[in-house]
């Protein structure tokens, strides 16, 4: 039975591992002949005319209605091959005439099983000619030769240039031929409707990534075959009988067993089997991974697993091949979600060890650490690429500083605090509380669809700008000036921030943040690592009861707060005037009234001396 095989690498492949690639060609009709009249035939392989085992014509092309049964003469090689007339021959591809040879396509090889014709293999497994004065050629040495014979003996009618797809092997680039081969297959043509039902099941992120399944499966062509003629590999436990061809499988207790290793005897005949030494193919067994990782824990875990992380080149193979045997062995789904991404690109194309287009990691490593490397690459959108950027490492060292600064920092101030909750929060507190736990239910919702670089987004953004840049700021003066309750909401409020910040950056800066966890909180909270403590708690009811409350004309107050300070910072940079120089104030009555309970803070941060109401506007002090 014709299997695909690969010439240069001499083994049998599956259909997963077949690539197009556009190559130049000539398209030649050349003249086959049907008593006497001239039969035009379309092709870009001369070298297969030798293996030509009959011609085809759609019965409805009016052109051919002549033709009843009659038989047609091959051009240079002068045998006879019958013609046909089936609907599969396309009107309109080349003269509307088919050469069916063994084998130059699917299609031949269909036409060919249909007819019950005897196939005439003219290539070797190295990808070598066994014919005539062709023997021992390469079949591109041979296409060459043929088209030049036939044009010496006026047989070519006419030649173009063309560029056209064929089907190489993804691992060498060789075109691939079509050879008869016993291999093992798996049967799964006739479970196609199944296999796309399970598909359909899993929960794909993102969504569209399923499509690619879904069209990989709607257009196999071959059953897949897990065998391949390779030295190395995971050896198929299977015997056969040369003299009955009894197959003899090895007992389940034996595996995992090397056939070679073992001799077995036919159950029917007696003699001594054979054993098989072709190998299995790389995806019949890592299509297994959650069954081998059930089996190393004992089964604690039983499949369906919740995810199968992977990239989207590898959909038709490790995802759809894992969907495969777990519908066989368990008529179930291997895991409930999968999450596509896609690849680190160096300039927009893939990173290639052979091309030489690529970055060292470990280069990258020493010198930005690896939080920074993880903090460029959860930058990526899920199931795109992602470009190498040092523009990213930099800002995610920058991150690193700031992060390390900013605990140190906290830390320093809340010397004497016991994590006790004051009984009374300030306003500005319960304000800053309230918009972490508004990004905690945003960042957490984020990171359960696995859009990992929305996360980071989220939980980066709120550190800056909101952490740092504005709520230290706030509370600086307080923590400095004041005792009792005031200082203590204030340190309360900054453990609580610090330790949700870390927790929500932990999966994507595991480094930095198991530091600083282990630094301080590791004695309060008792957890041995922050990557085994529990993930914030997100509260939603306290969110929608703030969104009813507090939030008007789509701005949070916590929002307008800052925004206001980031004003006032401006007009001060404008003026040339140092952060802290003194000023008066005036805000629109309206926010006014909606900050009334947090102007104190508005003030010490911005160093406001009064604050009026009126138009905008930031006086300083002679
Ligand atoms: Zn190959
Ligand atoms: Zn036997």
């Amino acid at each position: 039975f014709p299997t695909l095989w690969c010439p240069e690498c001499q083994t049998s492949i599956a259909q997963a591992e077949l690539e197009d690639k556009e190559f130049p060609s000539n398209f030649l009709t050349v003249k086959f002949e049907s008593e006497g009249k001239e039969l035009p035939v379309a092709t870009t392989r001369p070298e297969l005319i030798p293996a030509c085992v009959a011609v085809f014509v759609n019965p409805k092309d009016e052109r051919f209605k002549h033709l009843k049964g009659e038989r047609a003469r091959v051009p240079l090689f002068g045998f006879e091959v019958p013609v046909f007339k089936d609907e599969s021959a396309d009107i309109e591809r080349g003269t509307g005439i088919m050469m069916v040879c063994s084998y130059g396509d699917k299609f031949d090889v269909d036409a060919i099983n249909r007819y019950k014709l005897k196939p005439n293999i003219i290539f070797n497994y190295d990808g070598t000619l066994n014919i005539g004065k062709y023997k021992g050629m390469k079949i591109k040495e041979a296409r060459k030769k043929i088209l030049e014979e036939l044009k010496e003996k006026g047989l070519v009618l006419e030649q173009k240039q063309i560029s056209h797809i064929v089907n190489v092997h993804d691992k060498c680039g060789t075109e691939i031929e079509f050879l008869p081969t016993e291999q093992w297959f798996i049967k799964i043509l006739d479970k196609k409707k199944e296999l796309l039902s399970q598909g359909k099941k899993v929960k794909w992120y993102p969504k569209h990534m399923y499509k690619r399944y879904e069209n990989w499966v709607k257009g196999l062509v071959w059953d897949w075959n897990i065998s391949r003629d390779r030295h190395f590999g995971i050896p198929i436990p299977v015997w056969s009988c040369k003299k009955c061809n009894e197959i003899i499988l090895a007992d389940e207790k034996e595996l995992p067993i090397d056939p070679i290793q073992t001799e077995k005897f036919c159950k029917k005949c007696g003699q001594k089997a054979e054993p098989e030494i072709k190998v299995l193919d790389t995806w019949a067994t890592s299509s297994l991974t959650p069954q081998i990782a059930s089996s190393l824990i004992k089964n604690k875990i039983k499949i369906p697993y919740s995810l199968r992380p992977q990239a989207h080149d590898i959909i038709r193979t490790w995802a759809f091949y894992t969907i495969v045997k777990s519908y066989f062995h368990e008529k179930k789904l291997p895991w409930g979600d999968v999450m596509i991404s896609g690849f680190v690109t160096l300039k927009g194309e893939k990173m290639s060890k052979s091309k030489g287009i690529t970055i060292d990691p470990k280069k990258i490593i020493e010198e930005y650490g690896a939080d920074a490397l993880r903090f460029w690459a959860a930058g990526s959108k899920l199931g795109e690429d992602l470009d190498y950027s040092e523009k990213d490492l930099i800002a995610g060292k920058r991150f690193l500083t700031k992060m390390w600064n900013a605990s140190r920092f906290v830390f320093m101030n809340l010397k004497g605090f016991s994590g006790r909750k004051p009984k009374k929060l300030e306003k500005i507190d319960e304000l800053f509380l309230k918009e972490l736990n508004r990004v905690i239910i945003t960042t957490t919702h984020r990171f359960e669809v696995y859009e990992y670089s929305r996360a980071k987004f989220n939980a980066e953004g709120f550190f800056w700008r909101d952490f740092t840049d504005n709520y230290l700021e706030i509370v600086k003066k307080r923590i400095y000036n004041e005792k009792g309750d005031k200082k203590l909401s204030a340190q309360y409020t900054l453990y609580q921030s610090l330790l949700t910040i870390l927790k929500l950056i932990a999966p994507i800066m595991p480094f930095i943040t198991e530091e600083l966890y282990q630094n301080y909180f590791r004695k309060t909270e008792k957890v041995k690592s922050i990557h085994v403590s529990g993930w914030p708690k997100r509260d939603i009811k306290m969110h929608e009861k703030w969104v009813e409350t507090d939030i008007e004309f789509s701005a949070n107050r916590w929002h307008l707060l800052i925004n206001l300070i980031s004003r006032i910072r401006s007009v001060k940079t404008e003026n040339k005037k140092p952060m802290n120089a003194e000023i008066i104030l005036t805000l629109e009555k309206k926010e006014h009234e909606k900050l009334k309970d947090v102007l104190q803070d508005l003030k010490d941060v911005t160093n406001a001396k009064e604050i009026k109401t009126g138009k905008f506007k930031v006086e300083f002090k002679k």
